[in-house]
């Protein structure tokens, strides 16, 4: 049944369920100060990653991944027809490598939990992985290759998000929500009232910040710090080098996590810190230190890149690491929360659910399982 709906929040979860619920006949309104430029999805890295982001315990969780993977073809597809613009969606696929003998261990650990769920990894040698991305370090102990995990530019699918959104009908409101009421309503930083049909909460970690949720039943959600770096191609004037990396470079460095995502343009992001520190968003150089040390330790090439932006942003997490997708406590208010480190991966499958909680039409176990009550 479609409706009015005022989404808040213009980030790939916002943006996302605005372009599906307009192309469902939805009346839609998307409300954010700088929507598509802002947030975790605007410095995120953008990796598709639902295997090599499965961790012991959460299993529920990768079937959730594996599932957002599934539908990433059929939406990118769409996507760059609808805006007409290129979106990196890139499908090479991923390589873990471990630097030390302690990092192959835990990465033969990791290997038997990913087989334990059925996923589909393989183990490779020093030698297997060098001839999979030449620019490795010889150095290393092998690793672990993933066909199945893929990226996208979030960049450039936040552009084509819009563009989507505006052609498809979504009317934007650039400015900040304070307050929300049951009913619903919403009340604007400018002190503005609005009574639309419906509400869809997307604000990621500024959802704290919004007055009137104590009702809603929704967990807290809390911002995890992440330091994130992007690397740009040896500058211009000197030809086109050939690019670095292919694909998408994960490692274990003494223990430490750190990953390497090539770009079509030649540049490769490099991230990222997991840090519980609150609002801090400042970018230290200890963790931009530590970020340049891991990733030259696995691929030494890096060296000759341009540093072009050392940046932080903050994912939203629930206590469970798990979102929250459906109907509120509060009448006419719904919301897409809490995506922590997946948000880029399950933006597809958030959208797809929100045309299916808003229409009120039946939704998939899988989906009910995240719904806020
Ligand atoms: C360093 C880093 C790397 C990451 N890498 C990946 C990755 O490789 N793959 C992946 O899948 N995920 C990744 N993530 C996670 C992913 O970025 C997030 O899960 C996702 O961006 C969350 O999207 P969102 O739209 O919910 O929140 P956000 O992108 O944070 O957007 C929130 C939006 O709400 C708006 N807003 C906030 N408060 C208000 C208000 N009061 N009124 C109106 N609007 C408001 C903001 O302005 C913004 O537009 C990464 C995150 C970080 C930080």
């Amino acid at each position: 049944m479609p409706s009015s709906v005022y989404i808040v929040g213009g980030g790939v979860i916002g943006l996302s369920c605005a372009w599906e619920l307009s192309r469902n006949g939805h009346d839609v309104t998307v409300v954010a100060p700088t929507p598509g430029r802002d947030g975790a999805s605007w410095v995120a890295a953008g990796m598709l990653a639902p295997v090599t982001e499965a961790q012991f315990g959460e299993s529920a969780l990768t079937a959730l991944l594996l599932e957002g993977a599934r539908l990433w073809p059929g939406f990118a597809a769409a996507l760059e027809e609808a805006s007409g613009q290129a979106i990196g969606y890139d499908t090479t696929g991923t390589v873990t490598v471990a630097l030390d003998t302690s990092d192959r261990a835990s990465l033969d650990d990791l290997l038997a939990y990913q087989h334990s769920l059925g996923l589909d990894a393989h183990r490779r040698n020093a030698t297997e992985c060098r001839r999979l991305v030449p620019a490795l370090s010889p150095a290393l102990r092998g690793g672990i290759e993933v066909p199945g995990d893929h990226q996208v530019d979030n960049r450039a699918l936040l552009g084509a998000l819009a563009t989507a959104c505006r052609g498809a009908g979504v009317t934007f409101v650039e400015a900040a929500v304070c307050a929300v009421a049951a009913g619903p309503g919403l009340v604007l930083a400018d002190g503005h009232r609005l009574r639309p049909e419906h509400v869809l909460l997307a604000a990621g970690t500024g959802l704290p910040g919004i007055a009137g949720l104590e009702a809603s039943g929704l967990p807290a959600v809390r911002p995890v710090k992440g330091h994130i770096l992007r690397l740009g191609p040896p500058a211009a004037g000197r030809g086109a080098p050939a690019p670095l990396l292919e694909r998408t470079v994960r490692g274990l460095v003494h223990g430490r996590s750190v990953y390497l995502v090539p770009r079509r343009d030649g540049s490769v992001v490099v991230g990222a810190t997991v840090e519980e520190c609150g609002d801090d968003t400042a970018v230290r150089a200890g963790a931009v230190h530590e970020l340049l040390c891991d990733a030259r330790a696995i691929v030494p090439g890096i060296d000759e890149l341009e540093l072009c932006e050392a940046a932080t942003g903050m994912r939203p997490a629930t206590p469970d690491n798990t979102p929250c997708i459906g109907w509120t406590a509060m009448e006419g208010v719904a919301a897409a929360v809490g995506h922590y480190r997946n948000g880029i991966l399950l933006a597809p499958l958030t959208a797809a659910a929100a045309v299916d909680v808003l229409g009120r039409r039946p939704v998939s176990p899988l989906v009910e399982s995240l719904a806020p009550a």
